[in-house]
């Protein structure tokens, strides 16, 4: 996918303004917050499974490099090509590689976000093949010619009523908004392509070590007419969603479909050791998986591995007051929210995304939401220290928060400061007292935030007065 994360600005303030974006946005965003909380209020113990399912992501993060070789093994002994890419082409190149190699010409393709990194769409359709999107958000998506904006709920940018009239206006429906109905037209639609299939495409949750097990867990079964009707399947893993044993799946698992969708349990859970064994009645006769890299061994090997601990639940999306007013499209890439504000910087370079690790006001609604526990905060100002020791920083900020800091040691110099300042802001010409917008440039500060006016009295001097009175 094009990366244009460093238009953050510029799109977030085009999506703020966008009504009916924020319809969608409002609609989605607290449906699927109220359903985790829901969701999550039945655990006994919430917090220690919360531990539990961190501790299993860390350790298997400790070992990866040994868990996937062990996984390898275990793959190749039931009959998986298991291919390695290290970059997005490579990986596309292998699934090409393998789509020319078994004559496929039709395509039905389940979730995979890796394939969204790798635009490996584009390059099948490009070289002829017919690809289909069969989730039903990643359909919606594909045939509005758009991009997924959220990890989970790919349309989480769409009404129901813009369905409505994309269904009617690409699939020649009767116009409904009964959701049912759009439903049963994408699976009248998307059935036969089942059938005619020549390979599916699939992205996969966790991939067990222990076992050699491949997961999906979904709520449309799409995912296993992918894996099982085609003569070919083939798996895109990103290698960090290798997990230890499948005991870690089962705490991971509870924990991953109530952060995502506030169920205790999605519709379906696939766990796929391999391709079709000799009198099976059905299943591909052959099976590929490919573990992608894509600049994952350099998060591994950074500052930032846990980052590489996400298990993809979107959670963090639906708390983030940021992702709530201006989806997930604003961050420019495939991963959006405080996650993807993390690592489309690390992934792509921090300064192809310089603006994601601002978007955010640290409120820490991320990591109480995480299910991992991840301290998205603090891998955001980290990321903001690196930009400012690399020289990505707005000049008249970094000068404010220098004074802020010297300020900030001698408590009668911010005193001295404070008054020096509200006087200032009420003589000086251009603050605009309405917008709260500073003048000159100090204006950096505020073009995307508020400088309400100084309180006619200082806090400290209130204080005082208080206790001249006597009052407690
Ligand atoms: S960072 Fe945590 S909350 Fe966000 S998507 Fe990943 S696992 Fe879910």
């Amino acid at each position: 996918m094009e990366l244009k994360a460093n238009r953050f600005v510029e799109s977030a303030t085009t999506a703020i303004r966008d009504r009916v974006l924020q319809t969608a946005l409002d609609r989605g965003t607290t449906h699927a917050l109220n359903a985790r909380i829901n969701a999550m209020s039945e655990v006994t113990d919430a917090a220690a499974l919360r531990q539990q399912a961190r501790a299993a992501r860390l350790r298997a993060l400790h070992s990866l490099p040994d868990l996937l070789e062990m996984l390898e093994r275990k793959l190749t002994a039931r009959g998986v090509h298991v291919l390695w890419a290290s970059d997005g082409q490579e990986c596309n190149r292998h699934i090409l590689d393998i789509a020319r190699r078994h004559h496929v010409r039709q395509i039905a393709k389940g979730k995979s976000m890796v394939t969204e990194e790798t635009g490996l769409n584009r390059l099948l359709e490009g070289e002829g093949l017919d690809v289909v999107e069969t989730d039903l958000g990643e359909f919606i998506v594909q045939i509005a010619h758009e991009t997924p904006s959220h990890i989970i709920m790919p349309v989480m940018h769409k009404t129901r009523e813009q369905v409505r009239d994309l269904f009617a206006r690409e699939l020649h429906m009767t116009p409904t908004d009964d959701p049912a109905a759009l439903t049963a037209a994408a699976r009248a639609y998307m059935r036969p392509r089942f059938i005619e299939a020549d390979m599916g495409i699939q992205g996969c949750n966790f991939a067990i070590a222990e076992t050699g097990t491949l997961i999906t867990v979904t709520n449309e079964g799409n995912g296993r007419m992918c894996s099982s009707l085609p003569r070919v399947f083939v798996m895109a893993v990103g290698i960090e969603k290798v997990i230890e044993t499948l005991d870690d799946f089962g705490t991971l698992l509870q924990l991953l479909t109530r952060s995502a969708t506030g169920q205790r349990l999605s519709s379906y859970v696939h766990l796929i050791n391999g391709p079709a064994r000799p009198g099976d009645p059905d299943g591909p006769e052959a099976m590929y998986v490919v573990l992608v890299d894509n600049g994952r061994t350099s998060i591994y090997d950074g500052e930032y591995p846990e980052a590489l601990a996400c298990i993809r639940c979107g959670a963090c999306l639906n708390t983030c007051p940021v992702y709530q007013n201006v989806g997930g499209h604003a961050y420019g890439w495939v991963y959006a929210g405080p996650i993807g504000a993390v690592v489309t910087p690390l992934l792509n370079g921090i300064h192809n995304a310089a603006p994601l690790p601002h978007a955010s006001s640290l409120c820490g609604a991320c990591k109480a939401a995480c299910p991992v526990d991840i301290n998205i905060p603090d891998l955001l100002l980290r990321l903001r220290a690196d930009l400012v020791a690399d020289g990505d920083a707005d000049p008249a900020i970094s000068l404010g928060v220098k004074g802020w800091a010297v300020a900030m040691r001698s408590p009668q110099l911010y005193e001295v400061a404070g008054k020096a300042a509200s006087a200032a802001s009420r003589v000086a010409a251009g603050y605009d007292e309405t917008l709260h917008r500073l003048p000159g440039p100090l204006g950096h500060w505020t073009r995307n935030r508020d400088f309400p006016p100084f309180a006619a009295k200082p806090f400290r001097q209130l204080w005082r007065e208080r206790k001249r009175q006597g009052r407690p």
